[in-house]
């Protein structure tokens, strides 16, 4: 079984317990404004061009196989419309400004990867983390992963945005140690409006998976105009009490998606960065 990945990064910190191997999976059924990681939203392939860092040179101009090389360079849709994720473009390239995000890989691919680093997660009590994208859009290679993990007697975690099917996450849960859960925003017509998906969809997979058994550590999202709207940091709070054995932690919004935008040819995101001060107010509430 193959699955569609565009990242797979070794020596993880903040991804769950211990050091740890995070395997990014492309596709994500909503699109998050302030996604970090804004190649992970669609299932095609795309490249990722530095402009910054491109000199010029012309080596990439033919190369590309499924249609017009110089489609690669001249506009974001060019480049995601053709791009079969052959890597040629990005080889040639001598300055190292085209990535090629997405490409398909087998189980097997990715724990042999996954297990280069097994003496680190036995001495860390680390493991290997699902993130994406959306862990859950792809919900039958993310189960034969992780049952695969868990008979190589690795921790796992799953970093998800709680949309998808019900019976794909119950399906996960047995092999599945930690959930990352994000908590975007409790207002449903605001959830729906900013990420395009359904709060009582993820509410009621939240309420199954917690049912089930399973751990969660919450990952409550912050940023200042949208939370610091009438109750909706109290709405957060509310929520999160009905779930007091499950840990959580604040994601103050950054600014750091904006360079990866800009390598999309996407706009630049223009949300307001909270203060220090701003965000120990939200987590005192929310704690
Ligand atoms: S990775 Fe291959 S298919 Fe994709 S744009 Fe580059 S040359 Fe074309
Ligand atoms: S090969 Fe790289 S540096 Fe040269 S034109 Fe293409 S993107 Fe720019
Ligand atoms: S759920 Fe996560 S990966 Fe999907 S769009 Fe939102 S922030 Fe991005």
């Amino acid at each position: 079984m193959t699955g569609n990945i565009f990242d797979l990064q070794h020596f993880c910190t903040g991804d769950g317990p211990g050091i740890r191997t995070t395997v990014f999976l492309k596709g994500c059924s909503l699109h998050c404004p302030w996604c970090h990681n804004p190649e992970s939203q669609s299932f095609k392939p795309e490249i990722l061009l530095n402009t910054m860092r491109c000199i010029g040179c012309g080596a990439c101009d033919g190369v590309c196989p499924a249609g017009d090389a110089r489609g690669t360079l001249a506009s974001a849709s060019a480049r995601t419309s053709v791009c079969g994720s052959c890597d040629a473009c990005a080889n040639v390239c001598p300055s190292g400004c085209l990535e090629v995000a997405g490409r398909r890989l087998a189980v097997e691919e990715v724990m042999r990867e996954v297990l280069q680093d097994e003496a680190y997660y036995r001495h860390s009590g680390g493991g290997m983390t699902l993130s994406g994208g959306e862990p859950m859009a792809q919900p039958a290679f993310s189960r034969v992963l992780l049952e695969a993990a868990k008979a190589a007697g690795l921790h796992t975690a799953v970093e998800t945005s709680g949309d998808g099917r019900t019976e794909d996450f119950l399906a996960t849960a047995p092999f599945t140690d930690l959930w990352l859960w994000d908590i975007k925003m409790v207002d449903a017509a605001l959830y729906r409006e900013l990420t395009g998906g359904d709060l009582h969809r993820m509410l009621a997979n939240l309420e199954a998976v917690a049912a089930a058994g399973a751990t969660i550590r919450f990952r409550v999202l912050y940023i200042p105009e949208f939370h610091d709207r009438d109750g909706i940091a109290e709405a957060t709070a509310a929520l999160l009490s009905r779930y007091p054995q499950f840990e959580r932690e604040v994601i103050p919004y950054h600014l750091l998606g904006n360079a990866k935008r800009d390598k999309l040819g996407l706009p630049q995101l223009r949300f307001r960065e909270p203060t220090t001060e701003e965000t120990s107010q939200f987590t005192r509430l929310v704690s």
